[in-house]
């Protein structure tokens, strides 16, 4: 490898720029630099699904440029650029025809938002929401118009129905599931978000599937599978993200799911790393902001010399459905030995997953039970200790 090759930092997500605040802590003159499709500019992507609520623009949102970060934090971001290829031997990634050496590479690249494949022509009013420039150019589509149809019913869909609605907008979500969050609830507490989204003028079809989306007017008409129609003036897609594995199983790097990666964080090549929404840590693909916080932290000390393993603690998903407030722990994945047990007075649910001797392995809590996530966090074991 090429020691006097900066470190190459691809994404300028919140994983990347974590990183480099960490980096910076710990090494102030050890070059750095960033590549980024987007913009660069530095925002919290959960605000993302908060910003009608709180009626924030794009540009309100962005907390700096990255002019402004790279003076911040000392480095080199080159900004609306694509990495098109890394080579794993030579140490070298392509943009375009140009490229660039590295000593280390990170790869932040993060998820993107799985495509609907949809017939009937109007594509263009479909909108994925899943970075700033997304969130700017839905919301001049969304301007002065009334009726959201939202696809996908999981924690994103949740999130803006919720919101859009505070921004006051007419929601529907469409989603092929028997409940909200299929994945991530019980179905005591699922049911308690639909009943809080439902009481602020949310409309729920769950089961069908979109079939069709014509335009219609200046809006649009949907139709399911089931043969109902629905008419709306904007579609907000929120059928699922997919970690970015494509470039890197391209290079010769294991992906699974996301990009393989041990507890250093370092991929099947040398001296290439990853975190964040693009990386699978031994076998969790976590999309979420605290797992991606513990892996800079720990990366910027293996970058700079001292190889230190990712723990990842009790980590709860608070949702931001202020019509019905959600906390969840989900249960480790594949593990069949525990159940449910849940306790409720409406809409407000206590449902905790413990294996036959009675240990917590997971919760999920709604309403006025939120109160509890404290005590049961003490109990909950770490994710990856
Ligand atoms: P990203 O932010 O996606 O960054 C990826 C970066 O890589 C971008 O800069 C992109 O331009 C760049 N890039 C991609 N490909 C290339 C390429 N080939 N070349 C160059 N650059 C490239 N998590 C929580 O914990 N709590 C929440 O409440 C919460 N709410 C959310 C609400 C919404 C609406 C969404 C969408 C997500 C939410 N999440 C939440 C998830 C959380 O935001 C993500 O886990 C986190 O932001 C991922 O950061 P990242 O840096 O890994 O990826």
């Amino acid at each position: 490898s090429n020691s006097s090759a900066p470190i190459v930092i691809i994404g300028s997500g919140l994983a990347g720029y974590n990183l480099a605040k960490e980096l910076r802590k710990l090494a102030a003159d050890q070059p750095l630099l960033m590549i980024t499709g987007d913009d660069g500019r530095s925002y919290s992507k959960p605000m993302l699904s908060t910003g009608y609520g709180k009626n924030k623009t794009a540009d309100e949102l962005a907390m700096n440029t990255a002019a402004g970060m790279a003076e911040q934090l000392n480095m080199t971001i080159r900004t609306n650029t694509v990495v098109t290829a890394i080579d794993i031997d030579a140490h070298t990634i392509s943009l375009g025809d140009e490229t660039v050496e590295y000593s280390k590479l990170v790869l932040a690249w993060g998820a993107e938002a799985v495509g609907p494949r949809i017939e009937g022509g109007a594509e263009d009013r479909v909108f994925s929401i899943n970075d700033l420039e997304d969130y700017a150019k839905f919301r001049s589509a969304a301007e002065g118009k009334k009726r959201v149809l939202i696809m996908g019913a999981g924690l994103i869909g949740c999130e803006f129905a919720n919101d859009m609605t505070a921004g006051g907008y007419e929601c529907e979500i469409v989603a092929p599931c028997d409940q909200v969050f299929p994945t991530l609830l019980p179905e005591s507490a699922a049911n308690a978000v639909q009943a809080g989204l439902e009481g602020i003028g949310v409309k729920f079809h769950l089961g069908p599937l979109v079939s069709r989306i014509e335009r219609d007017g200046d809006g649009v008409v949907a139709t399911l599978d089931n043969g109902d129609e629905i008419r709306a003036d904007v579609v907000v897609s929120a059928i699922g993200l997919r970690p970015r594995t494509q470039l890197a199983g391209d290079a010769g790097i294991k992906v699974n799911h996301g990009i393989v990666a041990d507890r250093h964080l370092k991929t099947s090549a040398d001296d290439v790393y990853t975190l964040g929404d693009c990386a699978e840590v031994e076998g969790r693909v976590l999309l979420y902001v605290l797992p991606l916080m513990a892996s800079a932290r720990a990366l910027a000390k293996t970058l700079t010399g001292t190889p230190t393993e990712v723990s990842y603690g009790v980590m709860p998903v608070t949702v931001k459905t202020p019509a019905c407030p959600v906390v969840v722990s989900p249960p480790p994945g594949g593990d069949a030995s525990g159940r449910w047990i849940v306790e409720q007075e409406g809409n407000d649910v206590q449902a905790e997953y413990r294996n036959e001797a009675g240990d917590l392995l997971g919760y999920a809590l709604t309403g006025a039970k939120v109160a509890n996530k404290v005590a049961l966090n003490k109990e909950l074991p770490a994710i990856m200790p």
